[in-house]
């Protein structure tokens, strides 16, 4: 069988979305991807959590055409095939309808950085896209989704921000792995509830200051990074 590490992988991240509590009902999928092999692995369609094995996970190339598996992978593979084509420097991804985020995706508003907590993994406020076309939603239409992400990051590090609300559906995290796409969808769920209660204690409550949202950003990541052990990736 390919790929098995990065099956157990992917199974991991697909459970860690459902014991943190992001998936309602069967609404989410988690995949990762082998760079050197061109070949991603995605969650298979409509089969429960808890008898979901490795060996049920599908291996697809690129442009979502299966390569191994017997069963039909998750709908929304066309979006996570056109991402992993469109940020090279991805490697896992993690999609949700987690509440807080898929209100403010509802909403349509991007999710502004009201606080350390966010500028901690997100190094900006987390986008939204724009409303899809009645063509792009009656052609292909999760390759569209994928279209709509790639166009709301045309000036935007994917790295940086590794997260997006599609307007009117719901949230997209990715990482490095698939496990930090995992963890990145749970800290953009803490961080849309977060904003939405902050919004409601004060209606006129601001971003914080660049040099506040850098600070915790940088230490975190990028070069000069220094939280956490050296030699660790936090
Ligand atoms: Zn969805």
């Amino acid at each position: 069988m390919l790929l098995l590490n990065l099956r157990e992988q992917v199974l991991q991240a697909n459970l860690d979305l459902v014991r943190r509590g992001l998936v309602l009902s069967t609404f989410g999928n988690a995949s990762g991807v082998s760079r050197p092999d061109n070949l991603m692995v995605i969650k298979p369609s409509g089969v429960a959590y808890d008898q979901m094995t490795a060996k049920d996970l599908v291996v697809t190339d690129l442009h979502g055409k299966v390569v191994e598996g017997t069963l039909r992978p998750s709908s929304d593979l066309p979006t996570h095939a056109a991402l992993y084509r469109a940020f090279p420097s991805i490697g896992g991804i993690a999609h949700t309808h987690s509440e807080y985020a898929t209100a403010w995706a509802q909403a349509s508003q991007p999710i502004p950085c009201f606080g350390t907590t966010h500028a901690d993994y997100f190094h900006g406020p987390i986008p939204v896209t724009e409303s899809m076309t009645d063509a792009e939603i009656n052609g292909e239409y999760e390759a569209n989704t994928g279209v709509a992400i790639i166009r709301a990051f045309e000036h935007r590090d994917p790295v940086s921000i590794p997260a997006v609300l599609v307007a009117n559906h719901g949230p997209f995290a990715w990482g490095s792995d698939a496990a930090k796409a995992a963890e990145n969808a749970w800290m953009l769920e803490a961080v849309a509830r977060m904003a939405y209660f902050t919004i409601s204690i004060n209606h006129n409550a601001r971003p914080i200051d660049k040099a506040l949202h850098d600070r915790h950003f940088l230490r975190k990541h990028g070069h000069n990074a220094y939280y956490g052990q050296p030699g660790t990736k936090t």
